[in-house]
C-alpha cells in the first residue's frame, strides 16, 4: 500500500479470482468456465469490419444487444441493463441499494465477492448462515429491511431453491431490493426472470461468463423494473458510459442467435456432472446435489487442502477454499467427459485405489 492510499480503503481486502497458474497446462478446473467454445456466429461477427469499428466509441445505449436480450428473456430494452462482467451489475446494485444505512443480508457461504463490496462501500453486511446441510432456509430472509443479494443457484455449494421459494422471499420485502445473482441459472436451477415483471423490487443478474462461454469477453446483464435498471444506468453513466465495449456486444447479440448450440453445451455440462458425481460417490465422496456447472465434494478423511494440492501436483487445477464449515471440500468445475474421466483417474491415484 502506498502512503497515498485512502485511509478509508486502507482495511479492504480485495476479491480473489480462481488461479491461473501458468507453469504447465493444467486441466483446468477452478474457475468455473465451459469447457466448450463460443458458438461459430460470436467469431463470424467479430470481423475486419468491428475492428474498423473500433475507432469509435462503443454504443452508451447499448441498445441493439438490450434489444436481443428482451426478446431472448420475453421483457423489453428498458428492462434490461448490460454490465462489464456480472461483477460489474452486482457491483453496480450494492452501491446502488446497500450503502444508505439500509445494509446487505446475504449468506455465509456464498460467493466471496458479496463482502468485497460492503467493505468497498462501507455497507452493514448482516451474514446469514446456511442450515447444517448447507441449504439456505427461506424465512431467514423474510421481511428483512436490508437489501438481499442470494446467488442461485448458490456457489460454492451448487444447491438451489425453486422459482416459488425466491418469490416468497421477494414478496416478503417489499419495500427492499431483492438481487438474485443466477450466473448458474442455465445448468438445471428455475429463474427468476419471470417473476420481474410481477415485483418492482426484484433484479435479476446473469453472465455470459458461464453457460454461453464468454468468460474473458465481460459480459453480464440485470433484468428488472424500469426503474430499477434506470438507477443502474445512473451509475453507469457516472462512472463509466461505454463499460461494455463493442466487441463483447457484437459477440453477446451473435450468442443468442444460437441458444440452441448453448443449450446444448448446457446438457452436456449436467450429464457429465451427474457421471461424476456418481463416479466420486463410488470412490466414497460426498457431493452436494449440484444444479450448477461444478459440484462441491468432500471425502471423510482426506482433507480439502490435501485433495486440492494431490489434484495440482497431478495436473488437475479444482478450487479449495481455507475457511470454515467448508474447509474439507472442493469445488470442481464440470468439464468434458475427458476431463473428468483425467480428474478421476488422479483421485483413484491419489487414494491409491
Ligand atoms: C462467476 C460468478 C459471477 C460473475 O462473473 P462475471 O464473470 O463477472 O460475470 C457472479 N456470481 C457468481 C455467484 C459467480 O460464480
Amino acid at each position: 500500500m502506498s502512503q497515498f492510499f485512502s485511509g478509508q480503503l486502507s482495511q479492504l481486502a480485495p476479491y480473489t479470482p480462481g488461479e491461473q497458474p501458468k507453469d504447465k497446462n493444467y486441466v483446468k478446473l477452478n474457475a468455473n468456465e465451459s469447457p466448450y467454445p463460443p458458438s461459430p456466429g460470436v467469431a463470424a461477427a467479430l470481423n475486419a469490419r468491428e475492428v474498423d469499428g473500433l475507432r469509435l466509441y462503443s454504443d452508451a445505449t447499448a441498445i441493439e444487444l438490450k434489444t436481443a436480450l428482451a426478446s431472448q428473456y420475453g421483457v423489453r430494452p428498458e428492462n434490461v441493463f448490460v454490465s462489464n462482467g456480472s461483477d460489474e451489475a452486482l457491483n453496480f446494485a450494492f452501491l446502488a441499494y446497500a450503502t444508505d444505512g439500509r445494509g446487505a443480508a446475504f449468506a455465509d457461504l456464498t460467493y466471496s465477492f458479496y463482502p468485497v463490496f460492503c467493505d468497498l462501500y462501507h455497507i452493514q453486511a448482516d451474514v446469514i448462515p446456511l442450515k447444517e446441510d448447507f441449504s439456505l432456509d427461506p424465512r431467514d430472509y423474510y421481511g428483512r429491511n436490508q437489501t438481499i443479494v442470494i446467488a442461485n443457484p448458490n456457489a460454492p455449494t451448487g444447491l438451489a431453491l425453486s422459482r416459488d421459494e425466491m418469490e416468497e422471499i421477494v414478496k416478503a420485502n417489499p419495500d427492499s431490493v431483492v438481487v438474485v445473482d443466477e450466473a448458474y441459472v442455465d445448468f438445471g436451477g428455475e429463474s427468476c426472470v419471470p417473476l420481474t415483471q410481477k415485483y418492482p423490487n426484484l433484479l435479476v443478474v446473469q453472465t455470459y461468463s458461464k453457460s454461453r462461454s464468454m468468460a474473458g469477453a465481460r459480459l453480464g446483464y440485470a433484468i428488472g423494473n424500469a426503474s430499477l435498471i434506470q438507477d443502474l444506468e445512473t451509475i453507469k453513466f457516472s462512472t463509466n458510459p461505454f463499460n461494455v465495449n463493442q466487441l463483447t456486444m457484437k459477440a453477446g447479440a451473435a450468442a443468442l442467435a444460437e441458444q440452441s448450440y448453448y443449450d446444448g453445451n448446457c446438457q452436456k455440462i449436467m450429464e457429465t456432472r451427474d457421471y461424476t458425481t456418481r463416479e466420486l460417490e463410488k470412490l466414497g465422496f460426498t457431493v452436494l446435489p449440484s444444479k450448477t456447472n461444478f459440484i462441491f465434494a468432500k471425502k471423510p478423511g482426506l482433507a480439502g487442502a490435501a485433495l486440492y494440492q494431490g489434484l495440482k501436483e497431478r495436473g488437475v487445477l479444482v478450487r479449495y477454499f481455507d475457511k470454515d464449515r467448508i474447509r474439507d471440500y472442493n469445488r470442481i468445475t464440470i468439464g468434458t467427459r475427458e476431463q473428468m474421466d483425467i480428474l478421476l483417474e488422479k483421485v483413484r491415484e491419489l487414494l491409491q485405489v
